[in-house]
This record gives structure tokens, C-alpha cells and sequence, in this order.
């Protein structure tokens, strides 16, 4: 498979914003934020969406979450409270095909969402 955006980001190869890592999360600021806070939670183990992590390990998904947990309190966002979303597929509006969780916070959020 082709590298994306976030292959190269998680290499190195592309400058991102990163605002938290270990061994299984990178998290950098999305180029384009829609909230005060946006961040992309994204795992070195590749895949392309949620659809794919039934192929996959359970404890690499529990991993994922929890890199995003601990991403939220690096920022401290853990007091006013963070959407996380997941956009998987076509209908979803998914742009990059490696697996990303976008990290929102600092307004209100609407629902149910666009
Ligand atoms: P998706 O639409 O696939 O759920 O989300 C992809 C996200 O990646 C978008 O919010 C977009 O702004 C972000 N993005 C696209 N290219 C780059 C980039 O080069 N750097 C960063 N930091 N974010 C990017």
C-alpha cells in the first residue's frame, strides 16, 4: 500500500505538530483544525479504519484508546470534556486511508453532528 500523509508524518519524512507520543500513538495538531483544540490521534500500527481492526488484536485497539485518553489529559482537556470521531469509510467523509481518531475540544460541541 501507498504511504499516506500520516506513514510519512509517523517516520519523520513530513513536520507535524506533535503533541503527545509513545510506543503505540503519534498525536499532532490537524492542519485544519475545526475546534480550538484538534488534535489526530493516529497508531503506528497501520490499517486503514476501524473496519479493519477486526483483523487485529484487541489490546492494539485498547492501546489506541488509551493513547488517546492520555493525549487528552497532556492537553488538560479532561475538566470541559473532548469529542473523539472516528470518520471510517466514503459516506463518512474518511480523506486519508491510514486509521486517525480527530481529538476535538475548547467550544461547545453540536448534535447530533453534521
Ligand atoms: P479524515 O477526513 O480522513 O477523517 O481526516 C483527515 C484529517 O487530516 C483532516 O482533518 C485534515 O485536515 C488532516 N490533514 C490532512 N493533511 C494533513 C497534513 O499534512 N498534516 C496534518 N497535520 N493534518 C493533515
Amino acid at each position: 500500500m501507498e504511504d499516506t500523509i500520516f506513514d510519512k508524518i509517523i517516520s519523520g519524512e513530513m513536520d507535524a505538530d506533535i503533541v503527545f507520543e509513545n510506543d503505540d500513538v503519534v498525536a499532532f495538531r490537524d492542519i485544519n483544525p475545526q475546534a480550538p483544540t484538534h488534535v489526530l490521534v493516529v497508531p503506528r500500527a497501520r490499517m486503514e479504519s476501524i473496519a479493519e481492526t477486526t483483523n487485529h488484536d484487541p489490546q492494539v485497539i485498547g492501546r489506541i484508546i488509551h493513547g488517546i485518553a492520555e493525549t487528552a489529559r497532556t492537553l488538560g482537556l479532561e475538566e470541559n470534556g473532548y469529542r473523539v470521531v472516528f470518520n471510517t469509510g466514503t459516506d463518512a467523509l474518511q480523506t486519508v486511508p491510514y486509521i486517525h481518531a480527530h481529538v476535538l475540544a475548547g467550544r461547545k460541541m453540536a448534535w447530533p453532528p453534521g
